[in-house]
Order: structure tokens, then sequence, then C-alpha cells
């Protein structure tokens, strides 16, 4: 498990990366289909920006004990949280090197970032300079702080947070929707309402409204539970018909 912010990620070669502004983001988003991929046994890495220091609820050091026990729960074994201020998401050349450099220790195939149509600022800063590391990534002669080699990541997705917006295409999840909810209800200092805690769009019902929403989902694509995702790019169909029996 790393713990530590850039300088301790170790070089490997991961097939997914999500990226969230606060831990939690990627939960929220994509936590059913990051279990499946771990239960497959591919290598999945969680990379939050921020240590989510002006949280409403609770403080660092409870909110990373929460994410610790929701990536374990969902079988991730790398999370690393960087130290871009939060709501100091801005698009800069420091901001933008931190984040070429996770992309070029941990090599993945697919990026997620999340949606950028969202009510929060946080989220649709995440989702542009994500975009703007992936391609700083690939280019031979960008330096990032470590001096790595570049890295092409093949595709980039975005997961939704906050809302529901159209998806290009839908994970079904029905396998592994408890899963979901139970790495979401590690978050206890966000979801639950504790003694002396602020009232906020998460503490009253958001999790009900997640499961509606993975629930309406999967109803488009005729599953119980789905995870929705964005495409910017055109997606490739390599097999249009059932494999005959
Ligand atoms: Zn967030």
């Amino acid at each position: 498990m790393e713990k530590n912010c850039q300088p301790m990620i170790t070089e490997q070669n991961v097939q997914l990366l999500a990226f969230g502004a606060h831990s939690d983001d990627v939960e929220i988003g994509m936590g059913g289909t990051i279990a499946q991929y771990c239960r497959q046994g591919q290598e999945v890495a969680i990379c939050d920006l921020t240590k989510a220091e002006l949280s409403s609820n609770g403080n660092v050091e409870l909110r990373q004990k929460e994410a610790w026990k929701a990536q374990s729960v969902l079988g991730v074994k790398t999370r690393i949280q960087l130290d871009i201020a939060d709501r100091g998401i801005a698009m800069t050349d420091e901001n933008v090197k931190k984040v070429v450099s996770v992309i070029r220790k941990l090599r993945p195939q697919v990026v997620f970032a999340p949606y950028y149509e969202d009510r929060h600022p946080d989220h649709g800063n995440c989702a542009s300079l994500v975009k703007e590391a992936i391609f700083s990534a690939g280019i031979k002669k960008y330096q990032d702080e470590l001096n790595l080699p570049a890295h092409k990541v093949d595709s980039f997705y975005y997961y939704m947070i906050n809302g529901f917006h159209k998806p290009s295409f839908i994970i079904d999840i029905s396998a592994e929707i408890n899963i979901k909810i139970e790495s979401l209800n590690a978050y206890e200092s966000q979801f639950s309402k504790q003694p002396g805690s602020i009232d906020t769009p998460l503490t009253n019902g958001y999790l009900a409204s997640v499961l509606a929403r993975e629930s309406l989902f999967g109803k488009e694509v005729g599953v119980e539970y789905g995870e929705g995702f964005i495409s910017e790019q055109p997606l490739l169909i390599q097999q249009l018909l059932r494999e005959k029996k």
C-alpha cells in the first residue's frame, strides 16, 4: 500500500489508473468496476490529487484511514495521494508535472478522471489536469519532475461523481454493487451523520442516490446495476455479433 506522495511511488505497470480530486471520488464513480478488475487479477491504482483538507467533515488523518479501508475493500493495492491543495487544482506547470510523474511511474493502459460537468469545480479541474497530463506524458521530450521516460495511455474515460449524464458505455457491476457500497461506507465521516457533523449533500441520502443511479444505468443495458462512463473519442467495437454456439 502506497501512503506517501509521489517520490515514494514505485515503478510498475498497472492496467487501470483512476484519478480523483478527493479520496471517495473514485469509489463513488467507479468502485464497482475497480472491484471487478481487481478480482480478475488486474493491477488497479487510485490517485487522489489532494488530501481533501478542506472537507466539511472529518480531517486529513481520518479521511486517509477511511481511504485505505475503502481501497482494501475494493482490492486496490496502490493508492497515491498527491499534495496539490484542496480547492487549488489549477492548471499550472507544477501540477501537470506531478500528474505526469504518476502516469509515467505507473504506466497504465487506461486512465479515468471525473466527468467535468459536476457541481464541484474541483472535479472538473481534476478532469482538465489529467487530460493535459496524459498528453504531456506521451511526449518524449517533455520533462516531468522525476525525469521519467514517456508513456502513452491507450484510453481515457470519465466516470461520474455528482449528477446523471448520458454515458458512452456502461459496465455491468451487478456482482460488485455490494462491494461498492461497502467501500463507500468506509467513509463514515463523509456519508453518515456523526455527533457534531455538519449537514452536507453527502450526509443526506447521497449513497441512496448513487445506488439509484447505478440501478438506472443497469436498466439501460438490461442488467441490475451499472456504472456509466463518458468517452470523448469514438469507441472501437471489436465484435459485432455474439459468438456462435
Ligand atoms: Zn470530490
